[in-house]
């Protein structure tokens, strides 16, 4: 699979996002109470990682501007990973982003059973992350994860960790 070029948009208000510590903030707050809530349910998940292997099991996974935002603050470590449908942040089943990861990442569950309260609590919350984007005035994209992260790499070419340094261009 090539490298996709990047996408100038998307590069661009993830940068803007980035660049708000409020925003990054907010949506960090966001999931701690998600975390709260979901270690209400009778839903726990195993880490195994198995799902973060998109094409392998059959999965995919969307975010928004903000949620890219917060995950790529740090480079993932595996940027091959996303050319093989995989999430680059996995590294031996291991997620290296863990208190960064998305809204999806946090909400999936394949436990069918669980699947009804899955999609209400990613709808509810996926509202909330959009009126984030609303409050502070910035652009909403909901892009899959590894094409996005493999843009923004693209971009990022030339910099010392393979993404723009955001924070250095403020
Ligand atoms: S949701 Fe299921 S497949 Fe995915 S990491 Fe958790 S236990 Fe593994
Ligand atoms: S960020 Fe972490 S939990 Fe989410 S897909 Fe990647 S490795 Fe899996």
């Amino acid at each position: 699979m090539e490298n996709p070029a990047a996408n100038d948009d998307l590069v661009f208000i993830v940068r803007q996002a980035r660049a708000s510590d409020r925003v990054l903030a907010e949506l960090h707050q966001l999931y701690q109470r998600l975390d709260q809530q979901l270690a209400t349910t009778d839903w726990m998940c195993k880490k195994c990682g198995k799902c973060c292997d998109f094409i392998n099991y059959g999965h995919r996974l969307y975010a928004t501007t903000a949620e890219l935002a917060l995950l790529t603050q740090s480079p993932p470590p595996n940027t091959a990973a996303a050319q093989a449908g995989r999430c680059p942040y996995q590294v031996n089943s291991i997620c290296t982003a863990y208190d960064r990861r998305t809204l999806g990442c946090r909400v999936f569950s394949c436990n069918a059973d669980h699947a009804h309260i899955e999609s209400a609590i990613y709808e509810r919350l996926h509202a909330q992350i959009r009126n984030l984007h609303e409050r502070h005035c910035l652009p909403y994209m909901y892009a899959e994860l590894t094409t996005a992260t493999r843009q923004m790499a693209h971009a990022g070419k030339g910099s010392t960790n393979g993404l723009p340094n955001l924070r250095d261009e403020r």
